[in-house]
């Protein structure tokens, strides 16, 4: 038995128990189930009617010439919990993402593989965030380079690796406060969901082989061409979603791999956001080619009203936090007076301190400074 099968056992059986004991702690995504995907894409001849694969977690479907969506089920299974995708020409393949773990990069490796046998160029990692690294460990052990905005590997470092086996009591202590203190039964929901969503990582942390990607590219070096053979992707960088975010094009086919700087069909992710500049990115994203076809970091691929979406939600916190600084509400009550409008129920809200307090935050300082 080769390296490489061995390792294959020895993650797939560690997954196996993470998965149970995660899968514990992320009984909640049951509740975001992934949409349909848009009209305007099932009718058009560019996205695949049928998945090459579909393992339930996540499926793989052809949304170019040689360019290949994955696009993940929550609600179904949590080995890639992210979307990604690659891009294989004839000299080499692109793996995008390394997902929530490495049953989720292998599954997604095997899918190349049944279209194609050139060789990886490179794995890469859209940012830091778990659920689009903690699967890295397969692409090493297949000596895949790996990939990733320069703050990525420090990043990883700092906020995964360093608490992993250590005491979390300093993290959860304050957040079972919260529910035992919540004035309200909205509280103490939004405050328990806080709870489940920070005990889902920190298992996860503590259940993986934290790996780095190994090739940092700098920012001020980007754009970068890479020429795969017959297809040129593109990899840009743009601020928003954490300190270190890229995204790949393939400009030759409209199509845009953006990482978790879209959100389809849900609030996005903000507790490491910069807000303004999350916002100017998808004012820049809504910029693009009216034909453009993104694989959002989660959700269904879809087109400009992907974009115009998350641009509305934008719209929307930002508007509260406003009103709440001119009416002279504290910035904690500002977050807490949020609510849902009804034209944004259907859409998921990963937890509600991840997704809307550090936003309100962000837009009520900015408001106050006058650069809102
Ligand atoms: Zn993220």
């Amino acid at each position: 038995m080769g390296e490489r099968m061995k390792m294959e056992n020895i993650t797939r059986r560690g997954f196996i128990a993470g998965a149970s004991c995660m899968g514990a702690a992320a009984a909640f995504l049951k509740y975001l189930p992934l949409p349909a995907l848009a009209d305007s894409l099932a009718q058009g001849t560019r996205v695949a009617a049928s998945p090459l694969v579909d393992k339930g977690f996540a499926s793989v479907r052809k949304i170019g010439e040689g360019v290949y969506a994955t696009i993940s089920d929550p609600s179904k299974g949590l080995a890639t919990l992210c979307n990604g995708g690659f891009i294989a020409g004839k000299d080499g393949a692109l793996l995008i993402e390394g997902f929530a773990s490495p049953a989720g990069a292998a599954f997604q490796t095997e899918a190349l593989r049944m279209v194609s046998q050139a060789p990886v160029r490179a794995a890469l990692d859209t940012h830091y965030h778990f659920d689009h690294s903690f699967g890295n460990a397969y692409y090493g052990v297949n000596g895949f380079p790996l990939w990733a905005h320069a703050r990525v590997a420090p990043l990883m470092v700092q906020r995964y690796a360093t608490i992993q086996g250590k005491d979390k009591s300093a993290v959860i202590g304050p957040l079972q406060k919260k529910i035992d203190s919540a004035a309200n039964d909205v509280e103490k929901q939004r405050a328990d969901g806080n709870l489940k969503a920070m005990n889902m990582l920190l298992q996860s942390v503590d259940q993986t082989l934290v790996t780095l990607p190994n090739h940092s590219l700098d920012p001020a070096k980007l754009p970068m061409k890479v020429d795969l053979g017959g297809i040129e992707a593109v990899i840009e960088t743009y601020p928003g979603h954490t300190p270190g975010d890229i995204i790949v094009r393939v400009p030759a086919q409209n199509i845009v791999f953006t990482g978790d700087l879209l959100f389809n069909g849900s609030y996005p992710v903000t507790f490491d956001a910069d807000m303004l500049g999350y916002r100017d990115t998808a004012s820049k994203f809504a910029a693009f080619d009216k034909d453009t076809i993104f694989v959002p970091g989660h959700g269904q691929v879809c087109g400009q009203e992907g974009v115009a979406l998350e641009r509305a939600i934008f719209d929307d916190l930002a508007e509260h936090a406003k009103k709440m600084a001119a009416a002279g509400v504290t910035v904690e009550d500002a977050q807490k007076r949020y609510t849902v409008p009804e034209k944004f129920s259907k859409l998921g809200i990963f937890a509600w301190s991840f997704c809307i307090d550090s936003a309100v935050a962000q837009f009520y300082n900015a408001a106050k400074a006058g650069t809102l």
